[in-house]
């Protein structure tokens, strides 16, 4: 089978909308056709600031609602980034292959660092360690939203490049960006996409918020100047983007959206709406807290992924250790 792997991080006490419509519903179908492994990148995490208080939690956090959300033991594994050292010894390895110029360009970086008071090297680098997390599992496919499309470009120029200087080690990975919900925008902000560590709390749904919450803050979504709810993107990005979040948690064409809400106004869009993703979140959320309150499972099926990670990525690093001219840990 060939494999999968991709990451969330463990930034906020929940998933957003984006998170689930980008991503992880494809790490879901995906599990049917590939060998799948999904991690939780507590090291990511740490490149912002953050409260070593709750790194944990929210990994289990993080844990829970995959398992919530349809990511099966069965056929994937899930483990927490921190517990694989292999992923840090082969990002210095890369950290060595990039150039100074060519991980500048990451606008991500721009982005994140504009926002945060103290910008550290690591979320400089950032990119180069998922470029590790994803080349020590030999990866065929990394199911991710629009946004890390350019960290995925320069995970596959690294991974070009090591095989040029040090004969074949790595898989050249695909990215899998789904296209209709590549990017759920801000619902206060539509140029921006929604983001558990930028967005507003009115700005994104998360998976764990109550019902009422739920429909208040699709209520009081931002849409445009005119009344009709068309799907156009570059001149009514409000709507646009409520109409693509309803089409792919309904499973209804934009079209036929379009249709049913031809005389019908913003408003009776965003009470409609309010009601599917408030019945969407609600039997995850509840599901989310089951898995939460047994902490020590939880705990067993982080050891037990990390543990099959562990396998994979030190056979991996092990002949790039080797081609590199490194001595083997002891
Ligand atoms: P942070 O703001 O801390 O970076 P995030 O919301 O960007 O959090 P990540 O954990 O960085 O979430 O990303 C997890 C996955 O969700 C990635 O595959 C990412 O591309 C995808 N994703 C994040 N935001 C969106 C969005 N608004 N629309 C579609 N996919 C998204
Ligand atoms: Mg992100």
């Amino acid at each position: 089978k060939p494999r999968v792997l991709s990451g969330i991080q463990p930034t906020a006490d929940s998933f957003h909308l984006g998170n689930y419509l980008g991503a992880v519903r494809n790490w879901v179908s995906l599990q049917e056709t590939h060998e799948c492994f999904y991690f939780i990148p507590d090291m990511h995490a740490i490149t912002v600031a953050y409260d070593p208080k709750v790194l944990k939690q929210r990994t289990f956090i993080a844990t829970a609602q995959l398992l919530a959300l349809g990511v099966n033991l069965d056929e994937s594994i899930i483990f927490p980034q921190s517990a694989v050292p292999e992923h840090a010894m082969l990002a210095w390895i890369l950290n060595c292959q990039t150039g100074f110029g060519e991980a500048s360009r990451m606008t991500q970086f721009k982005d994140k660092s504009s926002k945060q008071e103290r910008t550290s090297v690591g979320l400089f680098t950032y990119p180069i360690l998922q470029a590790a997390d994803i080349l020590l599992y030999q990866a065929n496919a990394v199911p991710v939203g629009e946004d890390q499309r350019q960290h995925l470009e320069l995970t596959r120029d690294l991974a070009i490049r090591m095989n040029n200087t040090y004969k074949r080690v790595f898989t050249v990975p695909e990215p899998h960006i789904l296209k209709e919900t590549a990017t759920i925008k801000d619902l206060g902000d539509p140029e921006r996409k929604m983001s558990k560590s930028n967005s507003t709390k009115n700005g994104l749904i998360e998976l764990r918020d109550e019902p009422a919450r739920i429909r208040k803050k699709i209520r009081s979504a931002v849409t445009d100047t005119g009344s009709e709810v068309t799907y156009d993107p570059e001149n009514k990005p409000g709507v646009s983007n409520l109409l693509v979040i309803y089409s792919a948690l309904a499973d209804k064409s934009l079209q036929q959206l379009e249709a049913d809400y031809a005389g019908k106004g913003y408003g009776d869009l965003k009470k409609d709406l309010g009601e599917v993703v408030a019945d969407f979140c609600e039997p995850i959320a509840k599901s989310t807290q089951e898995y939460l309150s047994d902490q020590a499972e939880l705990q067993r099926v982080l050891d037990s992924g990390a543990q099959r990670a562990r396998e994979v990525a030190s056979t991996t690093l092990a002949r790039v250790y080797d081609r590199v001219g490194f001595f083997p840990p002891v």
